[in-house]
């Protein structure tokens, strides 16, 4: 594919819509993404339905964590790819007036654009008064949604005026299943056909039917469309004929049109795969929904009484106007891709959502960043997240096994299986060559898979979760941290060597590092004693401890047999949790690993001239030289201990582990970390948002207000056509829940200390805790807590020291300043 140019225009964001007021081909790939439309089982690119892949385009339909697995010959080596494959296209709807060519959006002039996210209801409106080559004018509204209310059914309806002109209308339809993976520049050398065709054929009169085959994991995919035509609000029985060829299946209408005559185009699509669970066949599925299927205006309503319900949970006012539309935004684009229908499918948390194909739509760490939303909205759907992983706890049993370790090792990046998916190899796109990939080395995902389990627990109080499921995660990821630490009796500490931190531009030492040994070897990757790590493999070993400890009898003794879980081990997780190793420079700043300070300097500014905003890592690559040699992250590190835990809860569990700390050291680790922070991955900022709000709220809030704006800004990044933020959208709302809100669970006690920075003076947001729904208010005087049901359990709930009950249907008050000055 071409470079594309950089576009600027910024969208108009309003109460629940964004708009786009020009057609920018440049930033078509961008809006595609950002404005996909999905429901938790499917996600459709907003691609225009007239278009097919080009370089401004790129039509996309995922199902939910529907894979293949394909190989490729690179430098002699067999490379194995699992993605997310995108689907055949069920959006092809097109048009032409008297013969001439085919209605693109390149090729008319247009008059009047606009193009409309609507978030309250979760459509897609694009409206374009446009001038052919012949001079008629027509105006276009096209609306499409992705029904939340029956996940298998897309609806797109097309709106035309005949402003100046008579004639003969003709209307394509079409189902296209000559699709690629093409979405990502830099997958470009891999295998990208992913499907087969099966079948193409017209099923009734109004319907066509498309069937398709993953060639790998045989994942068989039916897609049946309705194409519906009214005039005048009367059904149009036009002339149909079909044209079919190997991959794809059209169908042509013609209607003839008086001037300023409106025609309606409706397209309902139904999707099924052989994976879908309550179905015999997904051909047979398909035909019946489509059958069943009413007009778009009824499903459309149906459609939006399910997100009315959605929003119900997701209540959000505040005084900062601007803000609300990012704050919805980031919420409707987790909802749409983690829903209730998300719950059945086995699937983990996609950082860039499910609307591209970046990353192969394989799954990370970035659930850090989305859970707590999820926990504490939808906690059945944040219990299904954790259950993918629990299913791929044998995976990652065998993984550490084969690593020499014991317990779990879970993969940095799975998908179906569970497998490690990082690639061995990665494209450098700007010199053209093949990098070895190391980042496999960032087993610090364990932990997080353990915090999640227990952030899951304390909300929801989900004990029976935690004895069946959570239990044996939480001591597996334990033991595999317990064995991968090594005792260094000179330093009388448990350190952990070879391993990657969040910022994944150090995977190794310079060969000429005092530390690199045989890790500065071409052959041996990983740094020692990352903090991040260490901090979160000594949380981890004590949660292990704490909750085996207070694990019921009978499921206590269960998993010491199954697990063979030997008599010393709890008390040994205990002491390396005491002991555990970090390296704290002179002045009390903690380091991003040992030996990080003795790199060479980088000059950010230097680059930047010259470079622009080029990847480091590839320029650096491209130049015989590479980033492990110089200061400088990719993303935020260490700060990421205060996006978790707070400044006290930090200080605290150093101190445990014999290291004093003060706040101000706090600090200064963060301000020395931002100095050479490049923010290449769009968590880095959020994670300083966070890190930041109780110790500088200005800079806190300067961060998030940039975090907020990551995917709307069409400059910001190169790869926004690949998909979303998702992890970052959530980080922009944990960040408000957890940092300026102050949420957090002591002693089973909802407990609630704003910190408000600069830019908001009073939120008022729904929670559910423990089973109870709950209105929260917080504004510079009090913090108000509502048990929005009169039948509900009472909860406890506090501010700073003070704890009090909360009974169904009552209301609680703080005197937030009071409190403060007690
Ligand atoms: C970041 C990872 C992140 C991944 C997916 C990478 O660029 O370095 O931390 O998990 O993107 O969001």
């Amino acid at each position: 594919m071409p470079v594309r140019e950089k576009s600027t225009e910024q969208p108009i964001l309003k109460d629940w819509r964004i708009v786009h007021r020009h057609y920018d081909p440049e930033d078509e790939g961008r809006r595609e993404a950002l404005f996909a439309l999905g429901n938790g089982y499917l996600v459709s690119r907003a691609a225009a339905p007239e278009s097919t892949e080009d370089a401004i385009h790129y039509p996309g339909t995922y199902r939910v964590g529907c894979y293949n697995r394909l190989q490729t010959t690179i430098e002699d080596k067999e490379v194995e790819n699992e993605s997310l494959v995108n689907l055949p296209n069920w959006l092809p709807l097109g048009f032409r007036i008297n013969g001439s060519s085919w209605f693109s959006i390149d090729r008319v002039e247009i008059l009047e654009y606009e193009q409309e996210l609507n978030m309250e209801h979760a459509v897609l409106e694009r409206r374009i008064h446009f001038k052919d080559e012949e001079g008629r004018q027509t105006k276009l509204v096209e609306r499409r949604f992705v029904s939340m209310a029956l996940p298998n059914l897309m609806g797109l309806q097309l709106e035309l005026e005949a402003c100046n002109w008579s004639g003969l209308l003709e209307i394509r339809s079409a189902l296209d299943g000559k699709i690629r993976n093409n979405n990502v520049d830099r997958y470009a050398p891999f295998n990208k056909q992913h499907l087969k065709t099966i079948s193409a054929r017209r099923i009734a009169d109004d319907c066509l039917e498309l069937v398709s085959c993953t060639l790998q994991s045989s994942i068989e995919i039916a897609l049946t469309a309705r194409t519906r035509l009214w005039m005048a609000d009367r059904r149009v029985h036009a002339e149909r004929k079909t044209d079919a060829d190997e991959n794809s299946i059209t169908e042509y209408l013609r209607v003839a049109v008086e001037s300023g005559a409106v025609v309606q185009i409706e397209k309902i699509a139904a999707l099924f795969t052989s994976k879908d669970k309550t179905i015999a066949d997904c051909r047979e599925a398909a035909r019946k929904v489509i059958n069943d299927a009413p007009d778009f205006n009824e499903l459309f309503a149906e459609h939006c009484k399910a997100w009315e319900q959605l929003w119900t949970y997701c209540k959000l006012y505040t005084n900062a106007a601007e803000q609300l539309p990012y704050f919805r935004l980031h919420m409707f684009q987790i909802m749409q891709n983690i829903s209730r229908h998300t719950t059945e499918l086995d699937v983990g948390i996609p950082p860039s959502g499910w609307q591209g194909e970046e990353y192969h739509g394989h799954i990370f760490w970035d659930e850090l960043f989305i859970f707590p939303f999820l926990a504490y909205r939808f906690p059945t759907t944040a219990r299904a997240m954790l259950l993918y992983r629990y299913r791929r706890l044998d995976e990652a049993r065998k993984l550490a096994k084969k690593a020499g370790y014991e317990g779990a090792m879970f993969p940095w990046r799975s998908a179906s299986t569970g497998r490690e998916e990082t690639p061995l190899l990665q494209y450098n796109l700007y010199s053209g060559h093949w990098m070895k990939d190391d980042t496999y080395l960032q087993h610090h995902i364990g932990s997080i898979i353990a915090y999640s389990v227990a952030n899951y627990v304390e909300v929801t109080d989900d004990q029976l979760f935690l004895a069946e499921y959570g239990a044996e995660m939480i001591l597996e990821i334990a033991r595999f941290w317990a064995s991968k630490a090594s005792y260094n009796p000179s330093r009388k500490r448990y350190e952990i060597r070879g391993v990657v931190g969040p910022d994944e531009h150090h995977t190794r030492y310079p060969s000429e590092h005092p530390l690199a040994g045989s890790n500065g070897s071409v052959e041996k990757a990983g740094i020692n004693n990352n903090t991040y790590t260490n901090v979160m493999a000594a949380w981890t070993l004590g949660q292990a401890e704490r909750m085996y400890r207070h694990l019921p009898e009978q499921r206590r003794q269960e998993l010491t047999r199954l697990l063979n879980i030997r008599n010393d081990e709890p008390a040994q997780w205990e002491k390396m949790r005491k002991n555990m190793y970090l390296p704290i420079l002179e002045d009390g700043t903690l380091e991003q690993y040992e030996g990080f300070s003795q790199l060479k300097e980088f000059d950010h500014q230097q680059f930047r001239q010259v470079y622009d905003d080029k990847r480091i890592d590839w320029v650096l690559e491209a130049n015989d030289d590479s980033v492990v040699n110089y200061k400088i992250a990719k993303q935020a590190d260490t700060s990421l201990l205060l996006y978790l835990f707070s400044p006290e809860e930090l200080i605290g569990m150093n101190q445990e582990m014999g290291y004093s700390i003060s706040k101000e050291n706090l600090l200064n680790t963060i301000r020395y970390q931002i100095g050479y922070t490049a923010n290449e991955s769009s968590l880095s900022r959020v994670v300083f948002a966070g890190a930041l709000a109780n110790l500088d709220p200005e800079s806190s809030w300067r961060f998030f207000k940039e975090a907020q704006d990551i995917d709307l800004s069409p400059k910001e990044d190169d790869d926004s056509s690949e998909g979303i933020h998702l992890g970052a959208m959530g980080g922009t709302l944990g960040v408000l829940q957890h940092h300026y809100l102050g949420i957090e669970i002591i002693s089973g006690a909802l407990v609630i200390n704003p910190v408000l920075p600069p830019g908001l003076k009073w939120v008022k947001l729904s929670l559910q805790f423990r089973g109870v729904s709950i209105s929260c208010e917080v504004s510079p005087e009090l913090l108000t807590l509502r048990s929005v049901q009169d039948e509900a359990k009472t909860i406890m709930v506090g501010h700073r020291k003070l704890v009090k009950e909360l009974a169904a249907g009552a209301t609680v008050i703080f005197d937030i300043q009071q409190d403060d000055d007690e």
